[in-house]
């Protein structure tokens, strides 16, 4: 079998650690695979490298930064193939640009255009395992090394694993699995045994890390056999992300996901005319800042009030925006106390009372929701950030994923 490996920045998180990630890799090359590993950065240094940058400067150039925190990966990646090569096993580590990693130019948040395997092929072919430096690429136009943004190096594995037709792309990390909601909020959590492509995409996307949300929605995309399991605990089996089809008891909610990377900006007393709502959201657009929910509150004089939420990393940005629409607001707010919890589940599709369920469990608990957004297998609600724990907790109990 060709198998596609990755391992996360806890699991290559000291040199104990990455000579365990090769006792891993040795084992599944002895069985007879072959081997393309990714890896990430030792865990903490991508948030070391960026703080170093911020020490220059707020908004430090995206194109500088990316040159910056893609030597992460290349540490690991070099480091890898040094332990592995001293056992005695033929190795070879590769930058994003070597493996074949082609990108656009959008520096820090760069989307995967092509990728060429000859390089990895090639290896492959000559017995070789495979060392690639995850979260990075080169840009198409430019020749310039890109990322792809936080929690990247998941996505490169998928795109490798997809691309070359691997038979699996497992995700080393320090949990064993996907678990109801995030294990270190909620001990009583349980882990599942598969999950469809579309829940664990809305998990993702809503914050919980365990995979990125661009990976989940490559697999999908490429059909890739993605499992997500623990280097700490590499002989127990994990969690099998696979097709809706493939999972025979579909619950109602599967899971809780809660976001803590959200802010919230207030605009107030916007003056309420056709356009206005595009204006402002276009501009957010073309500055490439991911508008999430958006709720929109008629006040009287032909007043409105405009409430939406950003990813934390986008507030800079957003600001410097926001400074264009200052004459149309009466008032600019930014709440960076909140966070988003929300349920998902295939099963939402089918069943009514899975929202009021929701809103009942949090005024029993006295959280008062911010904003609402739903969809057909989601539910998000934006609360004050001190009672995020509690009601993760509060809706994991309701919706039984305890049991
Ligand atoms: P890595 O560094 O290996 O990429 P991450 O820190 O990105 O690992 O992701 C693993 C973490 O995701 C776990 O330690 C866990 O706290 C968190 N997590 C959040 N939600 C879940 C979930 N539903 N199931 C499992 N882990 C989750
Ligand atoms: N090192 C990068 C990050 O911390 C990419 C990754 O770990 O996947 O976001
Ligand atoms: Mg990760």
């Amino acid at each position: 079998m060709l198998k596609v490996l990755k391992f996360g920045g806890t699991s290559v998180g000291t040199l104990e650690r990455i000579q365990n990630v090769a006792n891993i890799i040795k084992k599944i090359k002895d069985e007879g695979h072959d081997v393309i590993a990714v890896v990430s950065a030792m865990s903490g240094e991508t948030n070391k490298l960026l703080e170093y940058a911020h020490s220059f400067s707020k908004t430090p150039n995206p194109c500088e930064v990316d040159m910056l925190l893609s030597s992460g990966e290349r540490v690991t990646s070099a480091l890898l193939s040094i332990a592995l090569n001293e056992q005695g096993y033929s190795t070879t580590s590769m930058s994003g640009r070597e493996a074949g990693i082609i990108t656009d130019s959008l520096h820090t948040k760069a989307r995967i255009e092509d990728i060429d395997p000859s390089n990895l092929k090639k290896a492959i072919s000559d017995g070789k395992i495979v060392i690639v430096a995850g979260f990075q690429g080169v840009t198409q136009d430019t020749n310039r090394v890109s990322t792809l943004g936080r929690g990247g190096s998941d996505l490169t594995a998928v795109a490798i694993a997809g691309v070359i037709e691997a038979d699996v792309c497992e995700i080393y990390t320090d949990v064993d699995g996907i678990y109801t909601t995030d294990p270190r909020i909620e001990p009583k959590a349980k882990k599942l045994d598969k999950i469809s492509y579309d829940e664990m995409l809305e998990l993702a996307s809503l914050g919980a890390k365990v995979l990125q949300n661009r990976s989940v929605e490559m697999a999908k995309k490429l059909n890739v056999n993605l499992i997500s399991r623990s280097s700490f605990t590499p002989e127990v089996e994990g969690t099998l992300i696979t097709k809706e089809e493939n999972i025979m008891e579909k619950a109602i909610v599967s899971g809780i996901a809660l976001d803590r990377d959200q802010i919230r900006v207030g605009m107030y007393g916007v003056i309420d005319r056709p356009g206005i709502a595009s204006t402002i959201f276009t501009a957010l657009a073309d500055a490439n800042i991911n508008v999430d929910m958006i709720v929109q509150t008629r006040g009287g004089d032909g007043k409105t009030d405009l409430d939406f939420t950003i990813p934390r990393g986008d507030w800079e940005a957003c600001k410097k925006v926001m400074a264009r629409f200052k004459e149309e607001a009466e008032k600019i707010d930014y709440n960076d106390t909140i966070c988003k919890v929300s349920i998902v589940g295939v099963g939402m599709k089918t069943h009514t009372g899975v929202a009021s369920k929701a809103f009942s469990t949090l005024a029993n608990e006295n959280i008062n929701i911010r904003i609402i957004s739903t969809s057909e297998i989601k539910i998000s609600m934006i609360i004050e950030e001190k009672y995020a724990e509690l009601a993760v907790r509060a809706l994991h109990s309701a919706y039984n994923l305890d049991k």
